[in-house]
């Protein structure tokens, strides 16, 4: 396409209508980069070297660049879905956080005394209230909170842990790393699937600062299994003077058998089972910010709150003004995203999947088949691992390599579109997609490129 002028200078660019319209939208160094390289395909043959195709080109370049973490379209069946984020918020804490980043708030004063306040008592209470617990902190997830647990009370000790309970997380959270950054000495007990009482009593010596039960949040092991539940291992610990921790993961405040999903135990039932302290997410299945939380003991609470590293696993004001409304939110028996979307019967996910695959369909233009079909959506996050509820989706088909090309097409959108390919076909499982978005899912699809 090259025609033999030379491209034009940057400053020639940018003194056209388009080139000051672009510093406008993208600001002058940007604009310039994009110039430069645009310049530079002129020069290689690649681009015509007008200064219009050269300032198209840039343009083209900066309009594409979104922000990495706007918003996408999660239909993968996955509510939880860890690489998109995990739970999404009630207005309620999202009102609080835009709140909390727009004004000075009181997060560390106390607007009765006019005195330094505990940033974390925005949330102690109502921790307390929701868990039964004596005491709360919140810190910024729950790995940081195992490690925090782990180096208040074991470090230079040892922890008895079930061999059937030595979880690796995804994202390479290994519960034998996190013992060992914390200086605390990993005491396996028992074998693969089945740990008894007497096991831990066992193992318990001088050095022994801390039971530690872990919810095998990822994975079930089935068969000849024996597990000892923290109900039984309290006594014990008890008996011995030592601390039981129990970290759930994903830590339900609700029951979850309403919805046709295995019972957890909830948080309070942990608390009132007599571990020492439980420790929880904040954005798994309680459906607020990232957060991770250890409830239960004054006294052991109290210790974790004066670590010095308290201070370096905080949360921020924005986090803690979201946290404080999903918590007030539970409190008043409102119902929180993660638990509406977990909730939704089937026969209103099914006749979204009616609804949407004319209009699905006619987006994507020829080529592809689009038909309601029966799926299976989970709830994610190490919750509830090996159980799934039925869904219903929109199965896309095609011929050859068109349907890769389709889902990196619906990656690309604006706000980009995220399935799951299994079987031949692209599911977009509708669980997650709630009908007043449907209008703005459909707009968005718009933005295809013609097939
Ligand atoms: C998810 C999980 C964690 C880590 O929690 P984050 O909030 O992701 O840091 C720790 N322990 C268990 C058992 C978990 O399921």
């Amino acid at each position: 396409m090259s025609d033999f002028t030379r491209p034009p200078a940057v400053s020639r660019v940018l003194e056209t209508p388009q080139g000051r319209a672009l510093v406008a939208r993208h600001g002058h160094g940007p604009a310039v980069a994009a110039i430069r390289a645009a310049i530079a395909d002129a020069r290689a043959g690649q681009l015509d070297a007008s200064a219009a195709s050269v300032v198209d080109a840039a343009a083209g370049a900066l309009d594409g660049d979104l922000p990495r973490l706007g918003p996408v379209w999660n239909l993968t069946g996955t509510v939880l879905h860890t690489n998109l984020g995990r739970a999404v918020l009630p207005d309620s804490a999202i009102a609080a956080a835009s709140a909390a980043m727009a004004r000075p708030v009181a997060l560390e004063y106390d607007l009765a005394t006019g005195k330094r306040g505990e940033r974390d008592d925005a949330v102690r209470p109502l921790l307390r209230a929701l868990t039964g617990a004596e005491d709360a902190v919140a810190v910024n997830n729950n790995a940081a909170a195992v490690v925090l647990v782990l180096d208040s009370l074991a470090k230079g000790g040892e922890v008895i842990v079930s061999r059937g309970e030595l979880i690796e997380i995804g994202g390479a959270f290994r519960l034998p790393d996190i013992m060992a950054a914390s200086g605390a000495t990993l005491r396996e007990v028992g074998t693969t699937n089945r740990t008894h009482l007497k096991d831990y009593a066992a193992a318990i010596g001088p050095e022994t600062r801390a039971i530690m039960k872990v919810h095998p949040s990822n994975f079930r092991i089935e068969g000849f299994t024996k597990e000892v539940g923290a109900a039984e291992l309290a006594p014990l610990a008890r008996q011995h003077g030592i601390p039981l921790v129990n970290d759930m993961g994903s830590g339900t405040l609700i029951d979850l058998a309403q919805y046709g999903l295995p019972r957890e135990t909830t948080v309070a039932q942990a608390v009132a089972e007599g571990a020492d302290l439980v420790t929880f997410s904040g954005d798994k299945l309680l459906g607020g910010p990232q957060a991770g939380f250890a409830v239960g003991r004054a006294d052991l609470v109290e210790r974790l709150r004066t670590n010095p590293l308290k201070r370096a696993l905080r949360l921020d004001k924005i986090r803690l003004a979201a946290l404080e409304a999903c918590l007030r939110d539970y409190r008043r028996g409102a119902i929180l995203p993660t638990e509406r979307l977990l909730a939704r019967p089937l026969a209103e996910i099914e006749a979204a999947a009616e609804r949407m695959a004319g209009p699905v369909a006619a987006a994507l233009g020829h080529g592809f088949t689009v038909e309601p079909a029966p799926s299976r959506s989970q709830v994610g996050s190490g919750a509830s691992p090996t159980a799934t509820q039925a869904s219903f989706a929109l199965a896309i088909r095609a011929t050859g390599s068109a349907l890769d090309a389709l889902a990196s097409a619906l990656r690309a959108l604006p706000e980009p579109v995220i399935g799951r390919m299994a079987d031949g076909a692209l599911w977009l499982d509708l669980r997650c997609l709630e009908q007043r978005a449907e209008d703005a899912f459909l707009a968005n699809l718009a933005a295809l490129p013609a097939a």
